[in-house]
């Protein structure tokens, strides 16, 4: 038991629930340590939303807006962080969702999609196909999905499949809190934020955005801008840490 107390109780909290997430088959253990990558960058960052991140938010809403046929791909850590976030994230976008698992069997896909629906999340289904061009499992997806798909919002990605979803044309939104990771250097946008900090804002932005702010916002799309706010605002933090 966490006590209400300690300072560090919402990141305790967050490791207990995910290493429940582990003993239930949701969550992979290469997850569990995928999630202290990102812990550590988050420390880096302060654990908040900084302006430049928003603005990615905001700049996210805006791709996913102007979308023809957007996506967001799920796999074992995003539906185990942030369920409740995504259900409102479709509610508000229609946004389809399909899990995409770097470490996939039939028993986990199951277990996941279970987990998304008990959160009124709709996942698509139907036949995976290899359809990817990757030599790893995260090649099977759905052709009505993540293959037809022009605009993919992934999650906690891997910095392949980002390259191998970029070659085939298409946009790719990152949520990655390592503006040092391939992923986030491949995407066409990286949000450098915390998952659960990440999607209410850009629920928020879908929801007020004007159709003029989303077309500024999408001319106006620099990745590289965004990655060196993100690590100008670590190396800030580093210099000034032990003030
Ligand atoms: P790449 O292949 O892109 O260089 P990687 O090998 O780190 O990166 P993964 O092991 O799949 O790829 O790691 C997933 C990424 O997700 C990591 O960069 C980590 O910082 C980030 N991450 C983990 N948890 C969260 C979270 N809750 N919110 C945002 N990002 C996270």
């Amino acid at each position: 038991m966490i006590p209400l107390d300690h300072p560090r109780y919402r990141s305790l909290q967050t490791r207990e629930h995910l290493a429940d997430c582990a003993r239930e088959g949701i969550v992979s253990l290469e997850g569990l340590t995928a999630h202290g990558r990102g812990e550590a960058f988050d420390y880096l960052l302060g654990e908040k939303t900084t302006d430049s991140a928003l603005c990615a938010e905001r700049t996210a809403a805006a791709l996913l807006r102007a979308a023809r046929r957007p996506i967001f791909s799920v796999n074992g850590n995003t539906a185990a962080l942030a369920a409740p976030l995504i259900a409102h994230l479709q509610e508000v976008s229609r946004l389809p969702v399909e899990v995409n698992l770097f470490h996939r069997t039939n028993e986990r896909m199951q277990k996941i999609t279970a987990h998304l629906e008990s959160h009124g999340v709709q996942v698509l289904t139907g036949t995976a196909e290899r359809l990817l061009p990757l030599s790893h499992d995260r090649a099977w997806c759905l052709r009505k999905g993540l293959y037809e798909a022009d605009t993919v919002l992934v999650p906690l990605e891997d910095g392949n499949r980002a390259t191998a979803l970029r070659g085939m044309g298409k946009q790719v939104i990152a949520i990655d809190l390592n503006p040092l990771s391939r992923t986030a250097k491949a995407a066409t946008l990286t949000i450098v934020d915390e998952l659960t900090r990440a999607l209410p804002h850009l629920i928020e932005a879908f929801s007020q955005l004007s159709l003029e702010e989303c077309q500024d916002l999408v001319a106006h799309l620099d990745n590289r801008y965004f990655l060196y706010s993100a690590l100008e605002e670590m190396k800030r933090r580093l210099d000034h840490g032990l003030d």
